[in-house]
């Protein structure tokens, strides 16, 4: 930053640069000598730029005032949030600091109402997962969970399916830390862990609010699954995410926080996981030759076969990657499914069961969008942390 730009023009003139450029978040980074910025895109970081220290104060003084917080606090970290105007649209941004020996880092979460509502079959979907998708979100009863890391697309898909359900005959009330945007028609509750309103206190009034569709944003504690899985035992449809890697692994949390397998087994209506794929990039993409790896990786099926790779442009910032999909495991829980649980077996034997259902694997979902031509085999390994020899 110049000295001659005022902190409102900069901070007009970032977050106008994070959202043509797509970012979801803007990170302001205080280090020793310098005060960097770097943006969020596609779920990587990419340093934009390097200001002085001189402009540090100053900036994070305007985003205090703009997030309504404690502008002469800097020892305790922050949250706050503020409206942004741009091109017609109305961005809420999200704004955390915390302090660190260099002074405040601050992130802004950039929300989208338009890229955050994206219909189910846009979400990355093949056919049949499409087919189970439908079938499973019209169970009049149940509980249907999405698993998955931080940023793994979880949350769009709980927002795109409730918007899908978002109909007059249906009482939808939603539970939400944060709310990361309204919904016309829901009723949607801020869940403040701490101060009195926490999931397990919200879903005991949701109760008596005669509700259809409950969405628990996340289940953390033992008392909330409770409420939340007798709920959907008594005929309402309960949406919520959970921490773990897949199916088995959610089955063992559950049992672990004191869930019975009884309850497990027959609540659950379905599973889906899910992760985010860079796809390549339209304006640079060019053919090129599997690496013996890769071939490796595909299999077979790669013989003969075509693909291609962004080379990296001005578009893609050089990476060669330009948006993201979803990948899936849809798991509609089935009689054997359900017995597999009850019966205590071990849990490999849930994952040999779903394998010999066919059911498509997270990785199996992300060798076909590289067969598409849609992504890379370099970029799962990046997704599912499988080291890349290109
Ligand atoms: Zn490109």
């Amino acid at each position: 930053m110049a000295k001659q730009t005022s902190p409102v023009d900069w901070m007009e003139r970032i977050l106008a640069d994070a959202i043509d450029s797509r970012a979801s978040d803007i990170h302001l980074e205080p280090e020793r000598e310098s005060f960097n910025v770097r943006f969020r895109i596609d779920g990587i970081l990419y340093t934009i730029e390097s200001l002085t220290k001189y402009s540090q104060e100053k900036i994070i003084s305007r985003i205090k005032v703009l997030s309504n917080v404690n502008i002469t606090e800097h020892r305790l970290p922050q949250g706050g949030n503020f409206e942004f105007n741009y091109k017609d649209r109305i961005y809420n941004i999200r704004t955390s600091t915390l302090p660190t020996p260099n002074g405040e880092a601050i992130v802004l979460r950039i929300l989208n109402r338009e890229e955050i509502l994206i219909r189910i079959q846009d979400l990355g979907f093949d056919k049949n997962q499409l087919e189970t998708m439908n079938r499973l979100i019209i169970s009049p009863h149940g509980m249907i969970l999405t698993t998955g890391p931080s940023g793994s697309g979880k949350t769009t898909l709980l927002y795109s399916t409730l918007n899908e359900l978002n109909k007059p005959d249906n009482n939808i009330i939603a539970l939400e830390d944060p709310i990361e945007f309204q919904m016309p028609t829901i009723r949607q509750v801020q869940i403040t862990e701490g101060s009195g309103l926490d999931f397990a206190r919200a879903m005991r009034s949701v109760l008596r609010q005669d509700p259809d569709i409950i969405m628990v944003g996340e289940i953390r504690d033992p008392e909330t699954a409770q409420m939340a899985f007798q709920a959907a035992l008594t005929g309402i449809l309960v949406f919520s995410t959970f921490h773990t890697l897949d199916v088995p692994g959610l089955v063992a949390r559950l049992v672990e926080m004191g869930m019975p397998r009884s309850v497990v087994a027959q609540a659950i209506e379905g599973v889906v996981s899910s992760r985010l794929l860079r796809k390549i990039c339209d304006s640079c993409k060019k053919p090129y030759q599997l690496s013996d790896y890769e071939k490796m990786i595909l299999g077979d099926k790669s013989k003969g076969k075509k693909f291609q790779k962004g080379e990296g442009c001005k578009n893609c910032l050089n990476s060669g990657y330009f948006g993201r999909t979803g990948i899936f495991e849809v798991v509609h829980f089935d009689n054997e499914i359900r017995s597999s649980i009850i019966s205590k077996e071990p849990y490999a034997s849930l994952h040999k069961l779903l394998k010999e259902k066919g059911i498509k694997t997270l990785r199996e979902s992300a060798i076909d969008k590289v067969f598409q031509g849609i992504t890379t085999v370099e970029e799962i390994a990046r997704v599912t942390g499988v080291p890349y020899e290109g």
